[in-house]
């Protein structure tokens, strides 16, 4: 039982070819997967955790543009033929992912018109996740990008509470931590949010629904894969 959605997806003799040298290891918080223009020469395939897609400025700058769970693939600049990452991608929720190197991965996608349909299709999804979040930054009030956040973090964690702190929370969102505090403390004094310690729990998932922006039901409806595959 292959818990990244991809992998489980595949035929058995694409899998094979696709782990035939990777392994499973386990991804904490915090963790960076890719640095800016860095070369790492794995993909990630993540079974459980969330991961985030940061763009950034010279200057140092940065906004989280995307997040990623077991529906989808890191990585994905090596599948475009790229050798290194034009953003950073770190761990926001601990987990674990199949690590391929970056030759079986190509392999791979020589040998198996499925997994490179999959794996393109996926690429869609983030890159609409992107474009999205690009346009949500202009327009929207802090509350409301919080609360879309929690939100997909939600969803791919499939779980109401999760581990994530202010400090990366206002990373995501390309404000000063004040910000996201003064946002987490009104939702949580609405009844939507708890947050202690780290953790945070969704306390009223319809109610964050309705104060968050229109970007996140836009969003849910190509964020995997399936939208970009053909019936
Ligand atoms: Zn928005």
């Amino acid at each position: 039982m292959y818990r990244n959605k991809l992998i489980a997806k595949l035929r058995s003799e694409d899998r094979e070819l696709l782990l035939a040298e990777g392994e499973e290891v386990d991804l904490e918080r915090g963790q960076v997967l890719y640095g800016l223009e860095e070369k790492r020469a794995w993909a990630f395939f993540p079974s459980a955790g969330v991961f985030c897609l940061l763009a950034g400025t010279g200057s140092g700058a940065e906004l989280g543009v995307a997040l990623v769970g077991r529906e989808g693939m890191l990585g994905m600049h090596l599948l475009l033929g790229a050798q290194d990452s034009a953003m950073r991608v770190f761990v926001q929720t601990g987990g674990r992912a199949w690590r391929v190197g970056v030759a079986s991965l190509n392999a791979a996608l020589d040998n198996s018109t499925g997994l490179k349909t999959l794996l393109l299709a996926q690429s869609c999804a983030v890159v609409n996740q992107i474009a999205s979040s690009s346009a949500c930054v202009l327009r929207h009030t802090v509350a409301c990008r919080l609360a879309r956040w929690l939100l997909v973090s939600r969803d791919l964690a499939e779980a109401d509470s999760f581990s994530v702190t202010h400090e990366v929370l206002a990373r995501m969102l390309g404000v000063y931590r004040e910000r996201v505090t003064g946002a987490a403390s009104q939702l949580q004094r609405s009844g939507l949010i708890y947050y202690s310690r780290g953790l945070l729990s969704v306390l009223d998932a319809a109610g964050l629904r309705a104060v968050c922006c229109e970007c996140y039901a836009a969003s849910c409806k190509r964020a995997s894969a399936a939208a970009y595959l053909q019936p």
